[in-house]
């Protein structure tokens, strides 16, 4: 399920201020006369206000607009209220950014029906724990990319579902840059190889499609079908420990192989610390025997980090010196802890500026498309090889 604010920031202020409610309001930067239109309240839209015009435009097209400047910590406060009932029915829920959540709701509901009620409960308890001026768009699919698409079909107050069998009818009716993960630039670039539906994208070869794109012609490929399997990322607001943890395929003495399971936990806690703006203080690192017993050690670190490979190198380190190597391995985790909010170790050093400017470009990827976009070389397992299973 994909859950959408209506026109949020202005939402927000109309549910606030009676005064404002059935206006056209613009909510602006904090200098509201030399700035853009954050969010234009339903009424505003209505008289061709857009997001991203100027304040100037907005009001020459609606000369009745109320300029509002924005008020984030408003906006914030009602964003924890949802996202706690968001938590209170899902399996677990994914905030994608202020106005937008993913709910897992495979557990909490059993069928299309079900989740059709879901959403009926979720709306209500958001009309009545937060007001009623807060609307939503609700879209129901079987993966993140559909149900993204579905919640943006209807505005305000949308509830759309689409049923397995009707993803590929469904995809031919909407345009392409309606799916988020195609944008105005990769438009273009589809339509100057005769691409201007999903309906073609499908039949285009697949070996044209990544000559064109790379691998991001895989990513179009499935989309294509309407296939998706990035996971709901819980997101937790302001935590006090990430941890990842990882069974092991069967119990194993190869140190390689524990290696590469606590390389790619620490990579998905360090993107999880950056994803909420973290650093961690402190790593602890857990070993489960194929007994069930435990070793479990942890270290400070000098600098707070949201590094991945500093999380593998102390991890390891204190992993492989501690444990009793004579027991096979069950299970490996790792919980960054001690957190505080930051951006982590600015270098001056050239090539640590270097990396850490390819993790903020590999990080904006992974927020795009999904947690599968990159690997580490060293990650990347030789085929027929089991990979584990990780929650
Ligand atoms: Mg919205």
């Amino acid at each position: 399920m994909h859950i959408d604010m209506n026109s949020y920031f202005a939402s927000v202020e109309q549910q606030a201020n009676p005064f404002l409610r059935g206006k056209p309001i613009g909510i602006t930067g904090k200098h509201k006369e030399h700035s853009i239109i954050a969010t234009a309240s339903i009424e505003a839209r209505r008289k061709g206000v857009k997001t991203a015009m100027s304040t100037y435009e907005a009001k020459r097209v609606c000369p009745s607009i109320i300029l509002y400047p924005c008020d984030p910590k408003k906006y914030s406060y009602i964003t924890h209220q949802f996202n706690k009932i968001f938590r209170a029915y899902a399996d677990c829920a994914e905030q994608f950014s202020i106005d937008e959540s993913f709910l897992e709701i495979t557990k909490a509901a059993t069928d299309y029906f079900g989740a059709v009620c879901l959403a009926q409960t979720i709306r209500q308890r958001i009309k009545e724990e937060c007001g009623e001026y807060i609307t939503c768009s609700i879209g129901i699919a079987q993966n993140k990319l559909m149900a993204k698409l579905c919640s943006e079909q209807v505005k305000p107050n949308g509830l759309t579902v689409v049923q397995p069998k009707n993803v590929l009818s469904f995809l031919d009716s909407c345009q392409l840059k309606d799916v988020c993960g195609i944008g105005h630039r990769t438009e273009e670039r589809l339509n100057a190889i005769g691409i201007y539906t999903f309906e073609q994208l499908r039949k285009f070869p697949l070996e044209n499609l990544t000559r064109e794109f790379k691998s991001y012609g895989y990513w179009l490929n499935e989309a294509s079908y309407g296939r998706d399997n990035s996971p709901v990322v819980d997101t937790i607001e302001d935590p006090k420990s990430i941890g990842h943890s990882c069974t092991l395929t069967e119990n194993t003495e190869d140190e390689k192989e524990m290696k590469r399971c606590l390389l790619e936990l620490s990579d998905r806690v360090a993107w999880r610390l950056r994803k909420k703006g973290f650093v961690a203080r402190c790593v602890r690192v857990c070993i489960r025997y194929f007994d069930f017993t435990e070793f479990v050690q942890q270290r400070k670190f000098i600098e707070p980090t949201n590094n991945g490979l500093t999380l593998f190198q102390t991890a390891w380190q204190i992993g492989n010196k501690w444990r009793d190597k004579a027991k096979p391995v069950r299970l490996l985790g790792i919980t960054a802890s001690n957190l505080t909010k930051g951006k982590g170790y600015q270098s001056l050093f050239k090539k640590e500026r270097k990396i850490r400017s390819l993790q903020n470009s590999l990080d904006n990827l992974q927020n795009r498309y999904g947690s599968k976009v990159w690997s580490r070389a060293s990650l990347l397992y030789p085929p027929n090889t089991p990979s584990a299973t990780c929650s």
